[in-house]
């Protein structure tokens, strides 16, 4: 028998957003057919008329866009092939599988027995008949339900492969007879596992249960997000690489080896993930991704601080820790505009304050014996450690009581990259004017 090309579709429903677990379904969708050479096809099922959702399509195929899931067929809209769908319901009718019901068309079920099918990913699969009843293909207002047009489609359209989620794994016993009222040829079926968080549970909206769109406009990078989405529930058998281009995908990706169990939707792994694509960019790469995150970024630069500031220095300092993009405007935030903190973030350990007074006043000193063109941070270190060495011992006896006040007046964070980088992107001037900003706050 000759071999059919690889067809496989993804078939969402416009009722919301595109969420994680339907980019995940297409992802494995478009890997299947790409790495078989055959077509990825999008349809839109958009039968379920009350459920509908305004924006939702366009967010679909946007969406499928930005992470480059390009189908080669559609957008086929269920809505514009309502005819034949009732044509099938009546052909049913006619034959004696279906009868009306107040005005919708029932499918009638054989409660003896059990069907027997075998799904790429569960395998062997038996589900008694009993579990079943018949149900509507046919609704009064004249439009299918999902159970007879997603069906019909498929077989239109000669759909070789339905991967979908898990869900509709129950309800397999209604497709196999619907698929033999019409004596049509079973596709192939690999139901997905579930998304679950990691109490193994249906997963939340805050748990990631959120659309991708949310995702990206949070931070995440496009390749971070499709990296951790294809892992969810398939990871390569013999290996364990994380780090997946889509190219990467299409090569590696099997559809046998996705896993039966639920996968865990892990935020911890997916901030992980995104903080090693955040390595990989430039920091001029970063720098124009970043930008949605602070329209004001650019101009910042001109009015904060009185002088042009090095965008790309600023980023290559977070780089290092960022997880997310959106949180780059808050850990920079002191370039931009004068700290505000309380005076007790100055203290280290136990020293008092007289001691990061004089601790102040040190950094002072040396910062107006520098020269503003041996600003540099390396030169900065050297002049800085050297004196923090030579420092009577306070009562902390360590450099942190030297260089802890001096950070904290240059940032006003508890947290954030060493004083001497961030001075070489302030400049002498700003230095010194916040540690003279720090000397006054105490008393
Ligand atoms: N419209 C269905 C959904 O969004 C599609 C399921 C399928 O792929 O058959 O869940």
């Amino acid at each position: 028998m000759k071999q059919s090309q690889v067809r496989t579709r993804f078939a969402p429903s416009p009722t919301g957003f595109l969420h994680v677990g339907g980019l995940r379904t297409a992802l494995y969708n478009y890997l299947f057919a790409k790495q078989n050479g055959g077509l990825f096809i999008l349809r839109i099922e958009d039968t379920d008329r009350a459920r509908l959702v305004e924006g939702a399509e366009q967010n679909i195929l946007e969406t499928l866009r930005i992470f480059g899931l390009d189908f080669d067929e559609g957008p086929i809209r269920q809505s514009d092939n309502l005819e034949r769908y009732r044509q099938c319901a009546k052909e049913l009718v006619a034959e004696g599988a279906a009868y009306g019901d107040n005005g919708a068309i029932r499918f009638r079920i054989i409660e003896d027995g059990a069907t027997k099918f075998t799904d790429i990913i569960h395998g062997e699969i038996e589900i008694k008949n009993k579990t079943q009843e018949d149900f509507i293909i046919l609704k009064s207002d004249g439009f299918p339900t999902y159970n007879l047009a997603h069906l019909v489609d498929d077989h239109d359209m000669a759909i070789t492969h339905v991967i979908r989620g898990d869900e509709f794994i129950s309800s397999m016993p209604k497709y196999i007879a619907l698929h033999k009222a019409f004596g049509w040829e079973l596709p192939q079926y690999a139901h997905l596992p579930l998304l679950l968080n990691k109490n193994r549970a249906k997963l939340s909206k805050r748990e990631g249960d959120t659309a991708v769109k949310d995702f990206l406009d949070d931070g995440y990078l496009k390749e971070a997000i499709l990296n951790f989405v294809a892992l969810l529930g398939w990871h390569p058998s013999k290996s364990d690489r994380e780090i997946f281009s889509l190219e990467d995908l299409i090569k590696a990706f099997k559809l046998e080896d996705v896993q039966k169990a639920g996968a865990i939707f892990d935020m911890t792994k997916l901030d992980w993930m995104n903080g090693e694509y955040i390595r990989r960019k430039s920091p001029r790469e970063l720098l124009e991704l970043a930008k949605p995150y602070s329209p004001t970024w650019v101009s910042d630069t001109q009015v904060g601080v009185g002088h042009h500031l090095d965008l790309e220095k600023i980023i290559a300092l977070e780089q290092p820790r960022l997880k997310k993009l959106s949180e780059l405007p808050g850990r920079t935030d002191y370039f931009f505009k004068e700290p505000e903190y309380d005076a007790v973030l100055l203290k280290w350990k136990q020293i008092s304050d007289a001691e990061i007074k004089k601790s102040l006043e040190t950094s002072k000193q040396i910062l107006k014996s520098i020269s503003d063109k041996n600003f540099g941070k390396e030169n900065l270190e050297k002049i800085f450690l050297e004196k923090a060495g030579n420092l009577p011992a306070g009562k902390a006896g360590d450099r942190g009581e030297l260089l802890w006040p001096l950070r904290v007046a240059l940032t006003g964070k508890k947290a954030s990259p060493g004083p001497f980088e961030i001075m070489e992107i302030l400049g002498q001037k700003k230095a010194i004017s916040r540690v003279e900003s720090a000397i006054s706050m105490l008393k």
